[in-house]
C-alpha cells in the first residue's frame, strides 16, 4: 500500500504543502493552513502562496527539478515571523510536483539581531571615550605642548575616560562569564548576612561622599543559601551602588534581609534581600526594561555617574543562575526598592 501525500504531510509538525504537476495544491497540513489560510487544497498555488519571491522559486523548481531555498515573511498576533522555505521536486505520476516546507527561523533571526545590536552598542560605548582620548592626545601633542596647567587638566580627564573604558570592559567580561555558567547551579553555602555587612562596609565611604545615609537591617544569625559568593556579592554591590548613585544627596539607602519563609513566586522556601532608597524613583514605563543590556533611564546621568548600563543585566543573569527572582518597586518622588528572592535549598 502506498501512503497518500496528505497523510505524510499531516505527520509533519511544521507547515508543508505539495503542489502537483498541474500546479494545484494537492496536500497541505494543518500547520500550513494556519500560515496560509484554510481550504487551500485544490487551489492553484499562486493564489495560496502569493509572495513573489516564493512563487519564483517554485516555478524554477518546476522547470529544472532542482531543490532551492528561500524565505517567507508573515505576521502572527502582530509579530513578524520569518520562515526558511525549502522547495524540492517530488516525482508524481504526471511529472514532478513540488514539496514546499516551511521552517520557522524567527528565534534565530532575533538572536542574530540581538547580536548585531549588542555589537553596535558596545562599539558606540567604546567610541565615545576613545574619541575624547584621541582629541586630548592631539591637543597635548600640539596646542598644549608647552602648557603644564592644561596638560595636568587634560591628563586627569584622560584618566577618567580610560577608567570608563576599563569599567565597560570589566562589565562585559563579567556579563559573558555569568552568561556562560548560567546553567551551572551554584553549590557553595553563602551567608547573605555576612555579604550584606561587607557591602555596607565597602560602600560606606562612597555613600558618605554622596551625602547618603546608609543603613543595614539584617538578622543576628547567618542566613545561608546555596550560591556563588562572588556573584551574590556583585548583586548586592551593583544594587547598592545604583541606589547611592541615583538617589541623590540627603537620601537614605537601606540593605535588609528577611527571615526565610515560603515564597509564592518560587513555590518553595526563600529569603528576600532588599536594597531600597528614598531617591527620585523610576517611571513605571522603564521598569520592565531596566535589566536589558545598555538600557538606561537617563543616559546622560548614567554616564556622568560612571555607569556602563550593564549593572542590572549582570544582576539579572546572576539571579537566574541562582533560580531566584528580581522585583523592582518604585514610586516617583518616594524611592525604589530592588528585592532579590533566593531559594534556600539546593
Ligand atoms: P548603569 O550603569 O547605567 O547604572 P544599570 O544596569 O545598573 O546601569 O542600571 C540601569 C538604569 O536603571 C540606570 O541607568 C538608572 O537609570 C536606573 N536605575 C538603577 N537603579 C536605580 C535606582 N536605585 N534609582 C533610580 N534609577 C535607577
Amino acid at each position: 500500500m502506498t501512503a497518500l501525500p496528505q497523510d505524510i504531510l499531516k505527520v509533519l509538525g511544521s507547515p508543508a504543502v505539495l503542489i502537483a504537476p498541474d500546479e494545484r495544491i494537492v496536500a497541505a497540513n494543518d500547520a500550513a493552513e494556519q500560515v496560509l489560510g484554510k481550504n487551500i487544497e485544490g487551489r492553484h498555488f499562486i493564489t495560496a502562496l502569493r509572495q513573489p519571491v516564493l512563487l519564483d522559486t517554485i516555478e524554477q523548481v518546476q522547470r529544472d527539478a532542482t531543490q532551492r531555498e528561500t524565505e517567507f515573511l508573515t505576521t502572527k498576533d502582530q509579530h513578524d515571523i520569518t520562515f526558511r522555505v525549502t522547495c524540492g521536486p517530488v516525482p508524481m505520476p504526471a511529472g514532478h510536483g513540488v514539496l514546499v516546507s516551511f521552517e520557522d527561523i524567527t528565534p534565530m533571526e532575533q538572536a542574530g539581531q540581538m547580536r548585531r545590536d549588542f555589537v553596535a552598542n558596545v562599539s558606540h560605548e567604546l567610541r565615545t571615550p576613545l574619541t575624547a582620548l584621541l582629541g586630548f592626545i592631539e591637543t597635548l601633542a600640539g596646542p598644549a605642548r608647552n602648557d603644564p596647567e592644561a596638560q595636568a587638566r587634560f591628563l586627569k580627564i584622560m584618566g577618567s575616560e580610560a577608567e570608563r573604558m576599563n569599567r565597560l570592559v570589566s562589565d562585559l567580561l563579567s556579563l559573558s562569564r555569568v552568561e556562560a555558567d548560567e546553567r551551572v547551579r551554584p553549590v557553595d553555602d553563602v551567608d547573605l548576612v555576612g555579604l550584606a555587612q561587607q557591602t555596607h562596609h565597602g560602600l560606606s565611604h562612597m555613600a558618605r561622599e554622596a551625602g547618603i545615609e546608609m543603613v543595614i537591617d539584617v538578622p543576628d544569625s547567618p542566613v545561608v543559601v546555596p550560591g556563588d559568593a562572588d556573584q551574590l556579592r556583585q548583586v548586592l554591590n551593583n544594587l547598592t551602588e545604583n541606589a547611592i548613585k541615583y538617589s541623590g544627596s540627603g537620601s537614605r539607602v537601606k540593605i535588609s534581609i528577611g527571615q526565610p519563609s515560603y515564597e509564592n513566586r518560587l513555590r518553595e522556601t526563600g529569603v528576600s534581600l532588599l536594597v531600597s532608597d528614598t531617591g527620585p524613583g523610576i517611571d513605571p514605563i522603564h521598569i520592565p526594561r531596566l535589566t536589558e543590556r545598555f538600557y538606561r533611564v537617563d543616559s546622560h546621568r548614567s554616564r556622568e555617574l560612571g555607569g556602563t548600563g550593564l549593572g542590572l543585566a549582570i544582576v539579572k543573569h546572576i539571579i537566574n543562575r541562582h533560580r531566584g527572582r528580581l522585583r523592582v518597586d518604585s514610586q516617583e518622588g518616594v524611592g525604589t526598592t530592588f528585592t532579590v528572592i533566593l531559594p534556600v535549598e539546593t
